[in-house]
């Protein structure tokens, strides 16, 4: 490639490329031209594009600058395709952080969430992301939670709401309940405490009600990747099958078990409780087995469900003293509590069949409990005395009467059959999805408005009673529960009902809730006469793009996706789903650095592999995700510092795919730099010979060398379109636009005179800088402009590549020998140097001329001639 082929000839006086100044002066522009504003215009087709909002810690991360950077060439490219964009940005802002922060600092969670919220939304202006900033919404503002709550008020009255006892994750050290998806191994996701379990009065939403719907529709969301639809439906984890009664003996009672198996009811010989099931401890209550269950219970209940769930678990049980009824066989069966069996699956109870169940066969086994076998693999007899393991294949039932000799699988229809018709049960599935607990025991959240009065008992606060405001004055404690519980002036409130002294709930909504609608609100931040304005949300809904974290692929969007059905079912919003598509990146990872001294350190705290404290060999270890655990994260600020935020745009899109994880790279940013570079010299070295002229636009191709790098132009608008387009795949697509940028190079601008010459160029350098403004937006505005468009970049549209352009078409090629002709080869326009060359030495004509002598070199000048020298 000859690069510096008037690089090296450069000016010296010749501008060069100060990124900050462009920057602030085009950000600026943006700001007071309100170039990002969104407005319904109907008929306009729209383009919804959303990034995941940032929770308010302060100063953006990596992951943030690679997750909105994603987005925001979306936007651009969507806004130049002539659709009507939105792209809207907020704060995630009620949580915990803002709490211990009040703790270890003395500042009061408002205080410090509305200054991170000032100090990130600045980093965000810096790195130039086309927000409509007149839409952000803050979910700790009062205009934003006094509609959730109007939300949770409808919810209760369609019965989605209700408060239950119920056992819950509960961590010691934040003082909170936490979601089961919040345990992660047993330990609290925020400060990796060990989790215990605890009762309380907890609410609920009533998801569960929507469960058929969100795995029904999860096959409709085309757009999503496969592996998130897979979790979701995981996650609800739809099984059908039966629910059985078994009677407990000497009581009316029956206990009720869910089975996908009810083919093998008549070998049940015992029944296994989750030990969170209150029936464990109240069976057991007056027998003499009484303590040893409640021992049993406690130790269990301390145990991660993750690890209890796992197949390799040592099944460990103690009888309660009870026995219930089998209620095919009438055979009693022993009621065990065991360290097993969830209270999340099912009812919480299950039959046990030790001969066709591996977990039940492993607990007989310890525990001495009787082995039917009812299936037999057709051919075979297997004896239960044998058994080494459960037998879990199909086969023909025996001990089973009136079903011997049936197939197994027609079978499980005939007995469940039989148990609805002698009602001693039914068909029934079961969903792994639980309703969602929204109770928090904090205060930087959403008050849930429910008042609780001695004579009216729970009373919902009256709508015209809302907002209930979450008061300032507070006192935040490390423990002992909600701090509102201590707040009289919160607490204390009439009963809207008999006006007699009552007490306002002082729990406060999951975080969950408030990123379950924000995207709608987006559509009318300032609407007050309701949560949602319909006209706008029925414009703008539903978000045609999402981006954010694969960490959020069950959660937030099934929460999202549930309220989203709900809004629906209150006519406030018409989509059945929130996001049409779905993009989830990964994640920036760098090598860990670590000194035995001082263990983990920053970057910066160690130079050419010594530790700058104390000198000694610092050890790299693997490249994993930043963690400001693990010290390996880069500040992005200092990147914007010193190459301003196109080039961190830049390298975050050149690095790798957007779903694939991105290995930070010094190298990579100053490459990124020194693109940019090379770009901006190309177009600001030569702009008094192009300014003047229009770029070609004619449909007479030129030849030779012109008609060439038409070519390489559109097939580079061609490529760049539809990486785009199709999967976002920005890496490749600027591969591409760097060909296009060496190909330019390789023309001698400082001496092309002719005006056709000069619009080929002019169109190629235009396009060059088009096709990287969604990337990198600043410098892009900027140049057009100093090549002498009036308007902003962002107003033209995308270009459209010229087919006769790219037509695939060869060309004659001069072949010389020693500077004489000597001959004449065809090649493709856009054949390389090499095979150039190579079609040149091959050529008979040629042989003849070069036969017997030494080739010393061979020029190729593309698109032109090929000399070969010879001695
Ligand atoms: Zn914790
Ligand atoms: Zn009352
Ligand atoms: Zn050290």
């Amino acid at each position: 490639m000859q690069l510096n082929r008037f690089e090296a000839r450069r000016n010296p006086m010749a501008e060069t490329y100060k990124p900050h100044d462009i920057e602030e002066k085009w950000q600026l522009h943006w700001e007071q031209s309100h170039a990002y504003k969104a407005s319904e215009i109907p008929g306009k087709k729209k383009y919804y594009l959303l990034e995941m909002f940032p929770y308010p810690s302060g100063r953006i991360h990596m992951g943030h600058v690679r997750n909105y950077s994603i987005g925001d060439v979306i936007a651009r490219y969507k806004m130049m395709q002539g659709y009507n964009v939105l792209h809207p940005m907020g704060w995630d802002a009620f949580g915990m952080p803002a709490e211990n922060a009040a703790l270890e600092r003395g500042i009061h969670p408002a205080k410090w969430t509305y200054e991170n919220i000032a100090s990130m939304k600045a980093q965000l202006k810096r790195m130039g992301f086309s927000y409509d900033w007149d839409r952000e919404v803050a979910t700790c503002d009062v205009l934003y939670y006094k509609w959730e709550q109007w939300l949770f008020l409808r919810m209760y009255e369609k019965g989605l709401v209700y408060k239950k006892k119920s056992f819950v994750n509960w961590c010691e050290r934040c003082q909170t309940v936490l979601a089961n998806e919040q345990v992660e191994g047993g330990s609290c996701w925020r400060c990796g405490s060990e989790v215990t379990q605890k009762e309380l009065d907890q609410w609920f939403f009533k998801i569960t009600r929507y469960a058929q719907e969100l795995l029904d529709y999860c096959d409709k969301l085309t757009g999503w990747p496969e592996r998130v639809i897979a979790m979701q439906k995981n996650w609800i984890g739809k099984s059908v099958g039966a629910e059985i009664d078994f009677p407990l003996e000497g009581r009316e009672q029956a206990i009720t078990v869910f089975t996908t198996r009810p083919d093998t009811l008549f070998g049940a010989t015992f029944m296994s409780l989750a030990p969170e099931n209150p029936l464990a401890v109240e069976l057991s209550r007056g027998t003499a087995q009484a303590q040893v269950v409640q021992n049993f219970v406690e130790k269990v209940s301390k145990q991660d469900k993750i690890i209890r769930s796992a197949e390799d678990l040592e099944k460990e049980g103690v009888f309660t003293g009870a026995y219930c009824i089998n209620p095919v066989t009438r055979r009693r069966m022993p009621i065990y509590v065991a360290n097993f069996v969830l209270m999340e699956y099912g009812t919480g109870a299950v039959m046990a069949v030790p001969t066709h169940d591996q977990r039940d066969f492993e607990f007989a086994q310890k525990y001495g409990m009787e082995r039917i076998v009812v299936i037999q693999p057709e051919g075979e007899r297997i004896d239960p005395e044998e058994m080494s393991q459960a037998y879990l294949g199909e086969g023909i039932m025996i001990n089973s009467e009136p079903f011997n000799g049936m197939h197994n699988m027609k079978a499980m229809v005939a007995i469940t059959d039989y148990l609805e018709n002698t009602g001693r049960g039914r068909r029934a599935v079961n969903y792994r999805l639980k309703d969602w607990g929204i109770s928090r025991q904090r205060y930087w959240g959403n008050p849930i408005p429910i008042i609780s009065c001695e004579s009216c008992g729970t009373v919902p606060v009256p709508d015209d009673e809302l907002p209930v405001i979450l008061p300032h004055e507070v006192e935040i404690k490390e423990l002992g529960g909600s701090p509102l519980k201590s707040c009289p002036a919160f607490v204390n409130t009439p009963c809207p009902r008999c006006g007699r002294a009552a007490l306002r709930e002082t729990d406060t909504m999951d975080t969950f809730v408030e990123s379950s609608w924000y995207f709608a609100r987006y559509a009318c931040p300032g609407h007050d006469s309701s949560p949602l304005d319909s006209t706008k949300v029925d414009y703008w809904m539903p978000v045609d793009q999402y981006v954010g974290g694969i960490e959020h692929a069950v959660l937030h969007l099934l929460y999202a996706r549930f309220f989203t059905k709900v809004l629906r079912d209150m006519n406030l919003i018409r989509v059945d789903e929130p996001f049409s598509n779905l993009l989830t990146q990964g994640m920036v990872c760098k090598e860990t650095l670590r000194c035995e001294a001082h263990g983990w350190l920053y970057p910066e705290e160690a130079s050419q592999g010594i530790c700058k404290r104390c000198n000694r060999p610092v050890t790299v270890g693997r490249i994993e995700k930043m963690s400001k655990t693990t010290k390996n994260i880069v500040d992005p600020q200092t990147l914007i510092d010193q190459y301003g935020a196109d080039t961190a745009r830049l390298f975050c899109l050149f690095a790798s795919p957007p779903e694939k994880d991105l290995d930070w790279s010094e190298q990579g940013v100053e490459g990124a730099f020194r693109f940019l570079n090379r770009v901006w010299r190309m177009t600001i070295d030569h702009l008094d010979l192009l300014k003047p002229v229009k770029p070609f636009s004619g449909t007479s191709v030129p030849d030779g060398s012109l008609r060439k790098l038409r070519f390489k132009t559109h097939t580079t608008i061609k490529k760049v379109t539809s990486d785009i387009e199709d999967r976002f795949h920005f890496n490749t697509a600027i591969s591409a636009i760097m060909e296009l940028v060496n190909a330019l190079y390789q023309f001698d601008l400082s001496t092309a005179r002719d005006r056709v010459t000069l619009s080929v160029i002019k169109e190629a350098i235009e396009t060059v800088i088009v096709l990287l403004s969604p990337m990198v937006p600043h410098m892009a505005e900027e140049l057009w402009e100093r090549l002498g468009n009036q308007e902003s970049i962002f107003k033209i549209l995308w270009p459209a590549y010229d087919a006769a352009a790219i037509a695939e078409e060869e060309m004659v090629i001069v072949v010389q020998v020693n500077g004489k002709l000597r001959s004449s080869i065809v090649a493709p326009i856009d054949a390389s140097e090499e095979e150039i060359k190579k079609r040149a030495l091959a050529d008979d004509k040629l042989k003849k001329w070069v036969e017997g002598a030494e080739i010393k070199k061979v020029i190729v000048v593309p698109g032109k001639l090929v000399n070969v020298v010879v001695k």
